[in-house]
C-alpha cells in the first residue's frame, strides 16, 4: 500500500503535479524508523526547463496585479495552512523526523505567519516623490523577476514560505528546490498557493540534488537566488550567481555564542541553552552551540543543565509527548557521532549523552560537553546536531573577544540581569540575529540572517522586501531641455 506521505508526483509546475521518471530516484526515508516512505525523482533538464520557462512567463502578469490582490491570495494561503496544520505537521515529521510536539507549533504555523505578514505588506510597496523645484523624481519599488529558492533539510515548509512569501508579495515568481533529503513539504506549499488563487506558474517546486540547484542558479533568466544551506554550498552558489550578476540572499551556518553571566537567572539560562542546542535535535543554523558560562556559576549551571536534559523524551515523533527526535538522516547521525568522538578525544568533559540512543531510527542522546576550550574541533566547527559545548570565562572583555573569534556570525545571546551590560555585550558581538535573556526566537516580524561567513541579506520583516525588490527612479522634467549644442 502506498504510504500517505508519497506525493502524487515529484514536481509542481504551472499549477499541477508533474512527473518525469527518467530523473534519478530519490528515496524519502523516515528518520525515526529508517523505513522508506516515498520516492521522488530528481528533475531532468526537461523538467528544469519547464519550471523556469513557466515561472518566467507567469511573472509579468503576477507583477501587474495590485499588491492588494497578491496579498489577498497570500493571506488566503496562510488561512488554509493553519486549517490544515495538523496534517501538514504530520508530513513535516515524516519529512524530517522532528517530533510532532515541535512541528505542530513551528513549521506550517511559521510558514503561515510569513504568508500572512508578507500578504499584509504587499499593498504597501510604494515609492517616493522627490521634489526638485518644478521638476521631480519619483521612485517605484519593482519586482526583481524570476527568483530561485534553494532549501536546507531542517525546516522544509518554513524555508519554502520564508522565501516564497516575500518573493511573491513583491511580484516575483519562484522556482523552489527543496533539499533532496526533505522533498515533501514544499509541494504542499505550492498546492496550497494554487488553491488560494495564485496564478499557475508563480510558485513551482522541482526536486533534485546540488546539480539541479546548479542548473537553476546559472540560468540567465534567473534574477535572484535565495539559499538556505551550509557555508561551503553558499560560497559556490554565491560565486555562480555573481557570474550572472544576480541578486542573492544567503542564509548559512553558524557556531553562535551564548554568554551566561554570574548574575543570570540560572533556570532561564539553562532553558535558553536547551532551546539553543536541542530543539529540532540541534539541527538549527542559529543554535548557540558555544555556551560561555562565567566561572562563578559554572558547576551549578552544569548540574541543573544535566538534570533538565535528562527530562528529554526520546521516542516516536508522532507521539505528542515525545520532545526529542532523531537526526534527519543516517549520514547526519554519523557526522554528529564523529564530532562527539572528537570531543572525547580532545579532552572535553562529557556531562551527559555522548552516544547513539539504543532504539530504532537515527537518534543521538542530547549531549553536553564541559571544559571545552576555544581550539577544540567541537568549539570551532558547525556540528548541526545535539552537541552543546560549555566553555568558561572570567571577564566580559575576554568573553566578547573569544565569542567573536570565528568565521561565522549568525546569532548570539546573552543572559544577565544587568541590562546595561546586556546591551553593551550584544553591541560588541559580531552577529546578525541576537537575543537578550532568550534564545532562538524567530518571529516573522524580526529580520533574520547573519554577518561574516554566515550570510548575505536578511529574511523576514520589512528587510526581506528590500531583498526581493528593486528601486526604479524616474526624473520628470517640466520645462525645456537645455543642451550645449
Ligand atoms: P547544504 O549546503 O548541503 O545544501 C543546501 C541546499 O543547497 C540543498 O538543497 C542542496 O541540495 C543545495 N545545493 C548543494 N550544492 C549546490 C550547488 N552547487 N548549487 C546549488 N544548490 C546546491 O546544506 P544542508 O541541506 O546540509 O543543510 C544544513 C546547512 O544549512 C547547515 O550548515 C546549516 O547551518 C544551514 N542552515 C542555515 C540556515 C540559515 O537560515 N542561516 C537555516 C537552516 C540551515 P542537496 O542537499 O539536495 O544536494
Amino acid at each position: 500500500m502506498t504510504h500517505p506521505a508519497q506525493p502524487k508526483a515529484s514536481h509542481f509546475i504551472n499549477g499541477e503535479y508533474v512527473e518525469d521518471t527518467a530523473g534519478t530516484p530519490i528515496p524519502v526515508i523516515y528518520a525515526a524508523t529508517g523505513e522508506q516512505i516515498a520516492t521522488v525523482h530528481a528533475a531532468t533538464p526537461a523538467i528544469v526547463e519547464q519550471a523556469l520557462s513557466t515561472a518566467k512567463a507567469a511573472q509579468t502578469a503576477w507583477a501587474r496585479m495590485t499588491g492588494t490582490e497578491r496579498g489577498r491570495i497570500l493571506r488566503r494561503a496562510a488561512d488554509i495552512m493553519r486549517e490544515r496544520n495538523h496534517d501538514l505537521s504530520v508530513l513535516e515529521t515524516y519529512d524530517t523526523g522532528k517530533p510532532l510536539q515541535e512541528t505542530l507549533v513551528a513549521d506550517a504555523t511559521s510558514g503561515a505567519d510569513a504568508l500572512e505578514y508578507f500578504g499584509g505588506l504587499a499593498a504597501s510597496l510604494t515609492g517616493e516623490h522627490i521634489p526638485l523645484g518644478e521638476d521631480w523624481v519619483y521612485t517605484k519599488r519593482e519586482a526583481l523577476g524570476l527568483c530561485v529558492g534553494i532549501g536546507a533539510w531542517n525546516y522544509p515548509t518554513q524555508i519554502a514560505c520564508w522565501k516564497g512569501a516575500p518573493a511573491l508579495a513583491c511580484g516575483n515568481s519562484m522556482v523552489f528546490k527543496p533539499s533532496e533529503t526533505t522533498p515533501l513539504c514544499a509541494l504542499k506549499v505550492a498546492e496550497i498557493l494554487i488553491e488560494a488563487g495564485a496564478p499557475a506558474g508563480v510558485f513551482n517546486v522541482v526536486q533534485g540534488m546540488g546539480e539541479v540547484g546548479g542548473a537553476l542558479v546559472t540560468d540567465p533568466r534567473v534574477d535572484k537566488v535565495s539559499l538556505t544551506g551550509s557555508v561551503p554550498t553558499g560560497k559556490k552558489v554565491y560565486a555562480a550567481a555573481a557570474e550572472g550578476m544576480k541578486h542573492v540572499t544567503m542564509e548559512l551556518g553558524g557556531k553562535s555564542p551564548l554568554i551566561i553571566f554570574d548574575d543570570a537567572d540560572i533556570d532561564n539560562a539553562v532553558g535558553g541553552a536547551i532551546n539553543g542546542n536541542f530543539y529540532s535535535s540541534g539541527q538549527v543554523c542559529s543554535n548557540g552551540t558555544r555556551v560561555f558560562v562565567q566561572k562563578g556559576i559554572k558547576e551549578k549551571f552544569l548540574a541543573r543543565l544535566a538534570e533538565r536534559t535528562g527530562n528529554a523524551i526520546l521516542g516516536d515523533p508522532m507521539d505528542e509527548a515525545t520532545s526529542f527526535g532523531p537526526m534527519v538522516t543516517e549520514k547526519q547521525m554519523n557526522i554528529v557521532l564523529g564530532y562527539i568522538e572528537k570531543g572525547k578525544e580532545e579532552g572535553a568533559r562529557l556531562i551527559c549523552g555522548g552516544k547513539r540512543a539504543d532504539m530504532d531510527g537515527y537518534f543521538i542522546e542530547p549531549t553536553v560537553f564541559a571544559d571545552v576550550t576555544d581550539d577544540m574541533t567541537i568549539a570551532r566547527e558547525e556540528i548541526f546536531g545535539p552537541v552543546m559545548s560549555v566553555l568558561d570565562f572570567d571577564t566580559e572583555e575576554e568573553v566578547v573577544a573569544r565569542a567573536n573569534d570565528t568565521e561565522f556570525g549568525l546569532s548570539a545571546g546573552v543572559f544577565t540581569k544587568d541590562f546595561t551590560r546586556a546591551h553593551r555585550v550584544i553591541g560588541n558581538l559580531e552577529a546578525g540575529s541576537c537575543f537578550i535573556n532568550s534564545y532562538n526566537d524567530a518571529p516573522v516580524e524580526a529580520p533574520f540572517g547573519g554577518v561574516k561567513a554566515s550570510g548575505v541579506g536578511r529574511e523576514n520583516s520589512k528587510e526581506a522586501i528590500k531583498h526581493f525588490s528593486q528601486v526604479k527612479s524616474v526624473y520628470v522634467r517640466m520645462g525645456d531641455v537645455e543642451a550645449a549644442f
